[in-house]
Formats: C-alpha cells, sequence, structure tokens
C-alpha cells in the first residue's frame, strides 16, 4: 500500500468538434459556467474550454480540446465510457422534461440497483458529438453548482461531477490498481458494475469500473480524453509522483497547466488517469465575476497571441 489518497475527481477532459456547439451545449443546455477560455498548451491552435460551478471548484470540472473536423469516436473498452453529473434528487424529473422538451433523445430515469444501498436513478443522453452523459440522483450533496443561467433554476443546477465509468475489458486490472496503488475503497457493486470511493466516496468522488466485451474503443469526437483525480497541493502531488514512479509506473513530470499542476499515467486499460492539485485555480488570471468571457494564455503562450488568436474561431458567449 502506498498513501496515495485522491479526495475525488477533479476534472474530466473530453474531445469534441465544434467548439461554439459545445459552449452552447454545456452552458445553454446543462446549466454549466464556461469558467475558462484558453488553448491546449500541448496544441495551441485548439481550445481548451473548461465548464465548472461558478469558480471552477475541483470536481466540478468538465473540459474539452473541440477539434474541428475531428472524426467520431466509437464506443467500447479502454475507454472512460460515461461522465456523469449530480442532481438533488427531486430535480431529476426536471430534468428529463428538460431533455425532452428540448428534443434530445435520453433514456430512462432508470435505476442501478447496487452501487448505492437504496439504488440510484439515472438519466442518460449525448451532447452533440455523442458524449454520454449521465445525470444521477444524488442525496446529501452539498455542492451548490452555478445559478447563472436564466433556464436553470439555482434549486434544479447541476452540482458538479458524480462519477466516470471505466469500460474495461479485464476489469480485475483496473480494479487493482484503483483499490490497491490508488488507494481507492470499493463501494458496491451492481452486476458487472464495480464501485470505488475516494475521500469516503458521495457525489464528486466515485468511480465505477464495468466489464466490458466490447472491442476497444476509439478515442476522437466525442470520447473522453483523460480523467483527473485531485491532490490537495504540489508537495502531495510530488510525492505520490515518486510512489507511482517506485510502482514500476511510466509518469510524466510534473506540469504546469497554469489553473493547476499535473501527472499522468495510465491505467492497465489503457484509460489516461491525471493527478491535479486543486490550487492555484482559475481566478489566477481573471476576475471571478469575469471568469470564461476572453481567451486566457499561460505566460509562456502570451508572445504568440496574435498568431494564436488569429487561428482560433470567435466564441460567441453569453454568460
Ligand atoms: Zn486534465
Amino acid at each position: 500500500m502506498t498513501d496515495i489518497a485522491p479526495h475525488g475527481l477533479h476534472h474530466v477532459t473530453a474531445i469534441a468538434s465544434d467548439p461554439q456547439a459545445n459552449v452552447d451545449f454545456y452552458t445553454r443546455v446543462l446549466g454549466l459556467r464556461l469558467v475558462k477560455q484558453t488553448v491546449n498548451f500541448d496544441a495551441p491552435d485548439t481550445f481548451h474550454l473548461y465548464y465548472g460551478d461558478g469558480a471552477g471548484r475541483p470536481s466540478t470540472i468538465l473540459t474539452f480540446f473541440p477539434w474541428r473536423g475531428v472524426p467520431a469516436g466509437r464506443q467500447g473498452s479502454g475507454l472512460t465510457t460515461a461522465t456523469a453529473f449530480s442532481v438533488p434528487p427531486e430535480s431529476l424529473g426536471w430534468w428529463q422534461n428538460r431533455i425532452a422538451g428540448l428534443g434530445i433523445e435520453h433514456e430512462g430515469p432508470r435505476t442501478r440497483s447496487g452501487p448505492t444501498q437504496d439504488g440510484e436513478e439515472v438519466l442518460t443522453f449525448r451532447d452533440p458529438d455523442g458524449l454520454v452523459i449521465d445525470i444521477v440522483a444524488a442525496p446529501g450533496d452539498t455542492r451548490s453548482g452555478w445559478d447563472g443561467v436564466a433556464s436553470v433554476p439555482a434549486e434544479h443546477a447541476v452540482r458538479g461531477l458524480h462519477s466516470v465509468t471505466l469500460s474495461e475489458s479485464v476489469p480485475e486490472d483496473t480494479v487493482a490498481m484503483l483499490s490497491g496503488l490508488l488507494g481507492m475503497q470499493p463501494a458496491g457493486e451492481d452486476g458487472d458494475r464495480a464501485r470505488f470511493a475516494m475521500a469516503g466516496g458521495g457525489a464528486g468522488a466515485v468511480v465505477d469500473v464495468v466489464a466490458d466485451g466490447r472491442p476497444r474503443g476509439l478515442q476522437a469526437g466525442g470520447t473522453v480524453h483523460h480523467i483527473a483525480f485531485r491532490a490537495p497541493d504540489r508537495e502531495t502531488q510530488s510525492r505520490w509522483r515518486a510512489e507511482l514512479v517506485a510502482a514500476g509506473l511510466h509518469v510524466t513530470e510534473i506540469i504546469d497547466r497554469q489553473y493547476f499542476t499535473s501527472i499522468y499515467f495510465h491505467e492497465p486499460g489503457g484509460v489516461l488517469l491525471e493527478i491535479a492539485t486543486d490550487q492555484p485555480g482559475f481566478a489566477i488570471d481573471e476576475p471571478l465575476l469575469e471568469l470564461g468571457r476572453e481567451l486566457k494564455l499561460p505566460p509562456w503562450l502570451e508572445p504568440s497571441r496574435e498568431q494564436i488568436r488569429a487561428a482560433l474561431p470567435v466564441l460567441q458567449v453569453e454568460q
């Protein structure tokens, strides 16, 4: 055993095609706040869009690389096949009406019997690129979400991430890493679905692993690129990195992502995992009230702003 113990999901990053369609869906339909417009630091001709609660707190964040013209990916094993958000149990019906009213195909709500003692109600639909979104009725989620969208009353607002679902052809290997090296606690099973909890579990601190006999999925448009877990600070992150390396994993150096620092490695089934720090957060380069309105660049890309700007489409953001 190690002392690695992430205290929840930090963010999920997925691949989209059209950035404007992405902004419209996540801000207007799901009611998240666009908390940062920046670029992919590893490929600055592409946007990196971050959505979350009012401040973009860790555990509420979904981010996208919108690659225009990217082909559609294919669900299958070795991928994160669902990203779940949490809403209050009494809001799930409201969300079903909203999604149906917008003409978006959906499934459920249906009950998963196993992962929690009383069962769990889940509504499933897809974003414009086909990314699978679950909305889970989660009692006791004390996060407040974002109340800045007129058509989503604060009481029904999405509270943040609930969980991710990893689909694996050899789930035992993934389970061994989550519950061994990464210090997660087994937290229930429902058929082929096994749940793992961080820091006591609860919405925003859950990973589900499902057995998936399908061929390996294709990571492209409408699929998840990676998932990130929370480290409290850089010192802890550095210690955890040393433990991962000592366990024989290939782990990146600590990378400065401006709003957090990150390390990356793969789990045995092939899903890219990240550990990201809670600090410094999204208010480091613009005031909280103005998050997401303007293109922000890290200091090392600022000298190329004109060139970068010219390669990107202009986004219409209403918030
Ligand atoms: Zn990330």
